[in-house]
């Protein structure tokens, strides 16, 4: 295994894992409980927006959790008379907002909003907005380059995998290729088949986390969730 690229809240790794096992794993990403605002009250609501409206923002809200076996039921409150846009950071209680500056409505002048909102923990397959974030796959490439290759494919690749040395054609990094297959469709176009794209028995594997919990954490808890379904499935199958 490789870290292929790692960025905020994102990391991408090669793994010889097998398809079905990895597209078990990135179903099981929506059954790991996360925090997000669920009851809502709205007592004052003086803003453009209707409150079904306010209320659906405030769901999709990702909200920072101390531990993974966070249960919810935290009351947050909401309120404020400040002319200007109302952000996520207006938000007060013991649960924090992951990010600050998401807006949810519009003040003006002498208008308000009072709101407590109560959490909950439960899984993106009940609601998207439980959702931890996304994880997906491709197959990682080996790139076949023969002689004839013409020196046009070095600028049709979009992500520049390509150079020349020499008046031959190589690949910077293969781990990169998202299989656009410009360079294929290029020398098709050139009547010739210069390039061949065979995929490997690696995927490169991208977690991306909303920001409840970590990337790192989304892909072990997914996996233990998917250990604990399947002991329960031997389990009932043995008796
Ligand atoms: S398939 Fe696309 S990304 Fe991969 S080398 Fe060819 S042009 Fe570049």
């Amino acid at each position: 295994m490789n870290i292929l690229n790692k960025k905020n809240n994102q990391i991408t790794f090669s793994a010889e894992l097998d398809e079905s096992l990895a597209n078990a794993i990135r179903r099981y990403v929506n059954k790991i409980p996360v925090l997000a605002i669920d009851e809502v009250e709205i007592s004052k609501n003086d803003s453009p927006l209707y409150d079904e409206t306010i209320v659906h923002r405030l769901g999709l809200i990702p909200l920072k959790m101390n531990k993974l076996s966070e249960k919810g039921g935290e009351k947050l409150t909401l309120v404020t008379n400040r002319e200007g846009i109302v952000y996520s950071g207006d938000i007060k209680g013991k649960i924090k907002p992951v990010y600050d500056k998401i807006p949810i409505t519009v003040l003006k002048k002498g208008q308000e909003l009072e709101i407590v909102a109560t959490t909950k923990a439960s899984e993106g397959s009940e609601h998207s907005k439980f959702s931890p974030g996304l994880m997906f796959y491709r197959n990682l490439m080996k790139i076949k380059i023969d002689k004839d290759c013409p020196k046009e494919v070095v600028n049709a690749c979009p992500l520049k995998l390509f150079k020349t040395e020499g008046g031959k054609i190589s690949v910077v990094d293969e781990n990169k290729c998202d299989m656009c297959e410009a360079c294929v469709d290029l020398c098709r176009k050139m009547g010739k088949k210069s390039i061949e794209l065979i995929p490997t028995e690696e995927l490169a594997v991208t977690v991306e986390s909303f920001g409840q919990i970590s990337e790192g954490d989304i892909f072990k808890e997914a996996i233990d969730v998917l250990k604990e379904d399947l002991e329960e499935v031997a389990k009932k199958i043995s008796k």
